[in-house]
């Protein structure tokens, strides 16, 4: 890109941003006290406020897509949006705007998690609560969780809104010893949920297969050794899927 056509775009975004920012002063303000949007977000736009909005969106990037959170508006974060709109019966544009940031803030609890996942669900295995002993800091822990616990969420409208019961999250590295695992697996560092229905529903199965669709990277189901009671998910990079009961493989 030449430098004059950069130094033109960079001036375009420039006064997008200005446009958006006033056009923020319409946007009601947040329902609830984890993050609000200031403007409306749309391709080619970047910053924190584009991560936080794909944080959100993850799961709707489509089969097999575990789209980056990088505060880039691209092509994959378009999909997502469009995608989230459109099972919310919302204008689907792929632009983030008031309507978009309504429904968000209507699925997103003061504590950031979404409405039909608690952190008290996904914290430190083996009884002991809290984030702390894992693969990475407590900090880095509780984003992970925030990353999953969405993509949860988008699993679970896909599956027409059924409840998922969480039968595990993060894992200290003793605790993740502790119940057979390697103690340095996705688990101790917040990536990860075991998930089930209730009474059978949605199955396991369901859950494995319809997860290639809610942009996790990592899913482990019936058929793979020690996941006959339980459907692991992980934001892992890339895509590792073995369920080979459900017919989900890589
Ligand atoms: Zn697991």
């Amino acid at each position: 890109m030449s430098k004059v056509l950069r130094a033109l775009l960079a001036s375009l975004f420039a006064l997008a941003t200005v446009l958006g920012m006033s056009l923020a002063t319409a946007t009601p303000a947040a329902a609830d006290s984890c993050y609000t949007w200031s403007r409306t977000l749309r391709s080619s736009a970047s910053g924190a406020d584009v991560r936080e909005l794909q944080v959100r969106v993850a799961g709707w990037a489509g089969y097999g897509v575990n789209m980056a959170i990088d505060g880039a508006f691209g092509a994959q974060t378009k999909t997502a949006v469009t995608n989230f709109q459109r099972a919310y019966g919302l204008g689907a544009d792929g632009v983030a705007g008031p309507a978009t940031y309504a429904k968000i803030y209507e699925l997103q609890d003061n504590d950031c998690s979404p409405l039909h996942f608690a952190w008290t669900e996904v914290d430190g295995g083996c009884g002991a609560g809290g984030y702390s002993g894992g693969s990475v800091s407590a900090t880095i822990v509780r984003e992970n969780l925030k990353r999953v616990m969405w993509r949860a969420e988008a699993l679970r409208h896909q599956l027409g809104d059924r409840p998922l019961r969480v039968t595990s999250g993060f894992r200290s590295k003793s605790c993740d010893v502790s119940v057979g695992g390697s103690g340095s697996g996705q688990h101790t560092y917040g990536t990860a949920m075991d998930l089930t229905g209730v009474s059978g529903s949605p199955s396991l199965c369901s859950i494995a297969q319809q997860a290639r669709s809610a942009g996790v990277g990592g899913i482990f189901g019936p058929g793979y050794p020690a996941h006959d009671d339980h459907t692991h998910i992980d934001i892992r990079a890339g895509r590792t899927w073995s369920a080979p009961r459900c017919g989900v493989s890589s």
